[in-house]
């Protein structure tokens, strides 16, 4: 644009500079010429004035070559032009700078001729005798007394012209310079009113292309610049405009693939991974910015995966299918493959979505193991019952003794189907989620001291002792029952796999952060433990270390995995620690206060 500018003023500059000189050289011509004429004509004028007032002598006088020669003297003093007198056969009879005898004859002089045809007569000629540029200027002359028939002949040296021009071109010069500059200026003002919106254009122009969308020409100019300025604009709102459907195009996509639940892989025509989501990511342990635009191969390391895809591209139809990844634990996903197409039925790529169904399917083996161990936990006591119950009836048992001893264990029985049928109840409906918490502040010492006295004859009953150490003015809040329902079951359980003798303590203490304070509650007894290899296991369902001793104890196998529920609806958690032969702690973390946004449930 600086170029532009540059060159601009340069061309006008010269433009202005070629005009003026040519302006100049003709005006100087012009001042030469009129000047020579008005000389010539002042010359003319002086000679026909001598020719009127001169008194010629007559030629034949012996004296006639000196009166002239010196009246040509005194002219010449009086007009500052050499004068010469020349007859008509172009005999000089008086010079005013050299003798007539010194000169040849001057009929052929150009001045001279041309008087003769023209009566007067001029010549531009350079003179060897004065060595200058001379003007002659020759009139015929004929006397009023016909003593002279011949030529006045004026000459006069150019050199004060000349002195006179160059003064002249002085001045022009001078004003042509001033004119020059003013024009510069003038020119340099025009090229950048010019180049200026233009240079503002093209610095908007740049910016747009640096995608800053918002750059906008301010030029408001009806001419065409003007109209530049506005297309410009214009073409920056549209480009905003577009650029603002794809940015909310690409977050409404981006939004949708962030916030899909399952993964998202797309595959283009020609193999590539073209895209994949976070959740895609997450399950096939990559990162996107790692394989986009790969080759679908590099998903090797998902071997199942792969298969899938291969065969997605190569059948090009919708397929679905469960299989199982290890990457490295097991996942177990459900894999749909949607094949794209063009307008024009061409093969465009392929959509995978993978599901992780691990969890799921998880929680329907558990169920249908609850439901099948559930039937087992029933028929055992019903088979007892059954069983005693027709033996009874056959009428086989004789003595009182036994009699008792089978209607004793039907009531057992009867009493355990109770419980279980209480407890699967309580579990499902803890499980559903139906009755919500019911948070209050709970004394934590009343609590324990209502729980001991409680399970206290049962503790006696095997010399077993039960202490709490908690502090006087403890709260926590919580559900009562719910709380209670815990520890009866972590108590009764300490107390029934303790031998006689035994102890079991409570301990409390407070933990957590300042932001979040928490309570760690620790049933600790000297029982029999747990070998270690049932530790991460003995919260779930049914599950028992010694299915004998459990069912002897009265136990249904559900006691903890209530406890661990109900724990967590209290955002708490819940976990043991056991030495075979040695004992076990439960520890349990419960917040002290609860959000009551978050209110659990059961
Ligand atoms: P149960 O009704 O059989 O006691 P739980 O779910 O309460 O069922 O306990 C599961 C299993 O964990 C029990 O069968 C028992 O083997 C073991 N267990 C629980 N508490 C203790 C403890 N304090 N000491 C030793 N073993 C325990």
């Amino acid at each position: 644009m600086r170029t532009f500018r540059r060159r601009l003023t340069l061309i006008m500059m010269s433009l202005v500079g070629i005009s003026m000189l040519a302006a100049g050289v003709t005006m100087a011509q012009v001042y030469k010429d009129s000047h020579i004429r008005a000389l010539k004509e002042n010359m003319a004028r002086e000679i026909l004035l001598l020719e009127s007032t001169f008194d010629f002598l007559p030629m034949d006088s012996a004296e006639a070559s000196d009166y002239y020669t010196a009246k040509a003297r005194e002219l010449e003093d009086v007009t500052d032009s050499r004068v010469t007198f020349i007859m008509r056969d172009g005999t000089v009879v008086g010079d005013s700078e050299m003798t007539s005898a010194e000169m040849d004859n001057h009929a052929h002089r150009e001045e001279i001729e041309s008087s003769v045809r023209d009566k007067i007569g001029s010549a531009i000629r350079y003179s060897e005798t004065i060595g200058e540029d001379m003007l002659y200027v020759a009139h015929g002359v004929t006397s009023a007394n016909g003593n002279f028939d011949g030529f006045i002949r004026l000459s006069m040296s150019l050199a004060a012209v000349g002195q006179e021009m160059n003064k002249g071109w002085y001045y022009m010069g001078g004003g042509l310079m001033i004119l020059f500059l003013v024009a510069a200026f003038v020119s340099f003002r025009v090229a950048a009113g010019l180049t200026r919106p233009l240079e503002k254009i093209t610095r908007v122009a740049n910016r747009i292309s640096r995608l800053e969308y918002d750059a906008r020409v301010d030029l408001y100019r009806r001419d065409e610049i003007g109209q530049l300025g506005a297309a410009i604009n214009g073409m920056a709102d549209s480009l905003q405009q577009q650029l603002k459907v794809i940015r909310d195009n690409e977050e409404l996509m981006e939004s949708v693939l962030a916030n899909m639940t399952g993964g998202i892989i797309m595959i283009d025509s020609s193999g590539n991974i073209a895209l994949l989501n976070r959740v895609a990511e997450k399950i096939m342990h990559v990162s996107s910015d790692q394989i986009q635009g790969k080759s679908y191969q590099v998903l090797k390391r998902n071997y199942e995966l792969l298969k899938f895809v291969e065969e997605g591209i190569t059948r090009q139809e919708f397929l679905r299918e469960e299989r199982t990844i290890y990457n490295p634990e097991e996942r177990i996903l459900q894999l749909d493959a949607v094949p794209m197409f063009e307008d024009d039925d061409s093969y465009k790529g392929l959509l995978v979505h993978l599901q992780d169904v691990t969890e799921i399917r998880r929680l329907e083996r558990m169920r249908s193991e609850f439901v099948a161990n559930v039937s087992h936990e029933l028929k055992t006591p019903i088979a007892a019952v059954k069983g005693f119950a027709e033996t009874l009836l056959a009428g086989g048992v004789a003595d009182k003794e036994t009699e008792r001893s089978f209607l004793q264990i039907i009531h057992d029985e009867g009493e355990r189907l109770n419980r279980l049928i209480g407890d699967i109840l309580e579990l499902s409906k803890i499980e559903s989620k139906r009755a919500p918490l019911e948070y209050a502040p709970v004394h934590l010492k009343d609590l324990f001291d209502n729980i001991i006295e409680m399970l206290g004859s049962s503790a006696a009953k095997k010399n077993i002792s039960l202490n709490h150490y908690i502090p006087e003015h403890l709260f926590m809040e919580g559900d009562e029952d719910r709380l209670r329902q815990i520890f009866v079951n972590l108590l009764s359980n300490a107390i029934s796999y303790t031998q006689e003798g035994g102890k079991v303590r409570i301990d409390c203490e407070i933990t957590g952060t300042p932001d979040e304070e928490k309570i760690t509650i620790t049933i600790n007894d000297t029982g029999i433990g747990i070998p270690k290899k049932d530790l991460p296991r003995i919260f779930e369902r049914f599950y028992r270390v010694d299915k004998a001793r459990s069912r002897s104890s009265g136990g249904t196998g559900l006691g903890l995995s209530i406890v661990k529920h109900l724990v967590e609806l209290h955002r708490g958690t819940i976990r043991v620690e056991s030495k075979i032969g040695e004992g076990s702690s439960f520890i349990l973390e419960l917040p002290i206060m609860q959000h009551t946004s978050e209110t659990g449930s059961i």
